[in-house]
């Protein structure tokens, strides 16, 4: 198709879905809910962290000082978990579970789930949840496959780490890890604020939506501070950012079968915000769909999504399909519903939040639509 046809077309798409949503809008209410409990479903929202290290590895400044004694210890990033008030914790020390025999790995001093964890990897980093021996190195992409079988053969999931990190990417030309099969989650934001530079987030955002969502393949989208630095845990470390899973109950089992589903969002680590994005297909008023799963939909028929926001004023959420920022509304009320109906012309829908304009507060999976005829 010629150059100009083609820009001809996705202006008078863009131009058609500007109509569509002058049209019908962005519903705003004061709400008084105070649990963001989706639909007919029992379960809770629990927050946690999905990779960090501690001296098991190469946690802690004599990792760059090799004289300083140890002080990152299990203890540590334990502490610093529950003082964030986490629910669960991976801890993922490099290529060992040696971490996991830690008296204080066994006996954690209060009630937080740790689920046996490692990051597996050479020359491109994974983290492996919910395993009991350690995965076998394998520095090529074959390795990479490798390891995705021995994770499953475990019982456990495996998510890509720092994707987008300039020398451990998943995405360097001539490699292509991330054309491995089976991969279950993908770190979409890695570390705090400085991580966000460092980890390039918006760039696995990128490699996320165009190598994963827009070819039909679910990969879940989650984060991980992995945090290293006993210091740097007074301004982020350990929850920063927070991965947010919606689980029927507080057990390694169920929090792996959340994030296997893709009941997840991550949120900044300072954020006070809580959301809860689902959608409507059969106009009941139900809202039976959960962020992580499917709608088999018909184009012609338009689709309710909504977003139930907490702690959210003066934020800004923004609706993202393959097509780009589809509509964006700023949160005025602390607590907030925001809707929006369309015709799911779409293959996936997830919600952005912002603060200030640019800076990212949380980001949700998607509800993915499969095109009934
Ligand atoms: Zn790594
Ligand atoms: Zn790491």
């Amino acid at each position: 198709m010629p150059l100009i046809r083609r820009h001809g077309l996705s202006l008078v798409l863009f131009a058609s879905s500007l109509l569509f949503f002058g049209y019908l809008g962005w519903e705003r209410k004061e709400t008084g809910f105070s649990e963001l409990i989706p639909n007919g479903r029992s379960g809770e929202w629990y927050q946690g962290d999905t990779h960090c290290h501690t001296d098991h590895s190469d946690g802690g400044l004599q990792r760059f000082f090799p004289l300083l004694p140890a002080d990152m210890m299990v203890k540590s990033q334990i502490r610093t978990a529950l003082r964030r008030k986490l629910d669960f914790l991976m801890i993922t020390d490099h290529r060992t579970l040696s971490h996991t025999y830690d008296p204080d790995f066994v006996r954690p001093e209060r009630e937080i789930l740790i689920i046996p964890s490692e990051e597996w990897g050479i020359d491109v980093h994974a983290t492996v949840w919910g395993i009991q021996d350690e995965i076998e190195n394998v520095a090529n992409v074959e390795g990479s496959q490798w390891a995705v079988q021995l994770a499953h053969a475990q019982g456990g999931l495996i998510a890509m780490a720092h994707p987008a990190r300039r020398r451990k990417s998943w995405f360097l030309r001539g490699k292509e890890h991330y054309k491995v099969e089976g991969m279950d989650a993908i770190e979409i934001w890695s570390g705090g604020w400085f991580g966000h530079f460092l980890s390039n987030n918006a760039e696995a955002v990128r490699f996320w939506e165009r190598e994963f969502l827009n070819k039909g393949k679910k990969i879940v989208g989650i984060g991980a501070s992995d945090s290293h630095v006993a210091q740097a845990n007074v301004v982020g470390g350990v929850g920063y950012p927070t991965t947010v899973v919606f689980a029927s109950g507080l057990t390694q089992g169920e929090i792996l079968d959340g994030i296997r589903k893709g009941h997840v969002y991550v949120k900044s680590g300072r954020t006070p915000l809580a959301l809860s994005f689902e959608a409507d297909a059969d106009g009941d008023g139900r809202y039976e769909t959960l962020m992580g799963e499917e709608i088999q939909a018909s184009p012609s028929i338009p689709i309710d999504f909504r977003i139930r926001l907490r702690r959210a004023r003066g934020m800004k959420a923004r609706l993202i399909s393959q097509k780009g920022v589809l509509a964006a509304e700023k949160i005025t009320h602390r607590d907030q519903i925001l809707h929006f109906r369309l015709k799911p012309a779409d293959s996936w829908y997830r919600i952005e939040v912002l603060r200030f304009g640019r800076i990212t507060e949380a980001l949700t999976n998607p509800i993915y639509i499969r095109r009934q005829n």
